[in-house]
């Protein structure tokens, strides 16, 4: 998976959260909300990462970044191990990555005007002051389709596609090299969100940025990434190129999340029969043995109880981790 155009590089990454239980809190469990996982991005390329509420993309997402302390494994960005990094030496990465919220309204303080906002960080990072730090917040509204005067205005005052077009700006402050687009178009409507995903895509290639697309399914994901991941409880179970994921999905949770997605054309929609899936999804905490989709999975066989599939390149840099292959 890797080669020498990575930007960055994640080696069996682990993120548990530390949980009591027991009448009197007295018992230690760990919710394994990203467990060994391991991938690469490459420098200009979004990867798309997608997988139901709870699997632990928007974790890795944050971990990345290290706004969670990883619990193991690697985060190699340029070369460089940041895992283990100390908050004081992690300060120059911060800069160098970004995150876009999912939430427009919550993720703006409503006490602040937008100069300030997008300001905030070229004020910690010390880049600039007075009249070049203006000039640089009204670029960046420029730069998302808004206007310098709205830099007086507060959030209460925009719509969620101008927040989250502000929230798009602040992330581009202090000129990152990688974003981490945490869900961005979920919370806005349906007429808004291309807008938002073609103004990406412009500001991608503007600024040759990288991108962590987070999305909770396949249709959102496909039209801005390069490569997909395919999350299911903490687990990367599917990794390819967009158009051979969709052509081609491998992974019978991958296939499922597939035939979901609705299809304009009725003729073509009849015939595609969505895959419904039957059984829970196992508890994060200490999840079972074996393959941990099996319990939804029609094609479960007495290995998938026992062994847990492996990520495997089938080539083409197209992944699986199942037994069936
Ligand atoms: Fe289904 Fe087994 Fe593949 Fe898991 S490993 S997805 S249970 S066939």
């Amino acid at each position: 998976m890797a080669d020498k155009k990575n930007l960055i590089e994640v080696k069996n990454l682990k993120k548990y959260f530390e949980i009591k239980r027991g009448i009197l809190g007295n018992k230690k469990s760990y919710v394994k909300a990203v467990d060994d996982i391991s991938f690469a991005i490459n420098k200009g390329e979004t990867l798309g990462l997608v997988g139901e509420s709870g699997c632990g993309k928007t974790t890795i997402g944050r971990t990345i970044i290290k706004l969670y302390e990883p619990t193991g494994g690697q985060i190699i960005y340029d070369d460089k191990d940041i895992a283990k990094l100390s908050p004081k030496h992690v300060l120059p990465y911060r800069r160098k990555m970004q995150m876009i919220f999912q939430d427009p309204y919550a993720s703006l303080d409503a006490r602040m005007t937008v100069g300030d906002i997008i300001g905030e960080s070229i004020d910690i990072h010390k880049l600039m002051s007075g009249k070049e730090r203006t000039e640089r917040i009204h670029f960046l509204l420029s730069k998302v389709g808004l206007n310098k005067d709205h830099a007086s205005r507060y959030p209460h005052e925009f719509s969620g596609g101008q927040r989250q077009r502000i929230g798009i700006a602040r992330s581009l402050a202090v000129e990152p090299e990688f974003i981490v687009c945490d869900e961005p178009i979920s919370a806005l409507d349906v007429s808004i969100q291309a807008q938002v995903v073609n103004m990406l895509e412009d500001l991608q290639e503007d600024l040759g940025l990288t991108y962590l697309f987070i999305a909770h399914d396949l249709s959102m994901v496909k039209h801005i990434s390069t490569r997909i991941g395919v999350m299911y409880l903490g687990k990367m179970v599917e990794l390819g190129y967009s158009n051979e994921l969709y052509k081609k999905p491998l992974h019978p949770y991958t296939q499922a999340l597939l035939s979901a997605i609705p299809v304009p054309d009725p003729d073509i929609s009849s015939a595609n029969q969505r895959i419904m899936l039957d059984g829970e999804i196992p508890s994060p905490i200490d999840p079972p043995p074996g393959c941990r989709f099996k319990g939804r999975c029609k094609y479960s066989k007495a290995i998938c109880s026992e062994v847990e599939p492996p990520l495997k390149d089938l080539g083409d840099n197209h992944c699986v981790a199942c037994h069936l292959y």
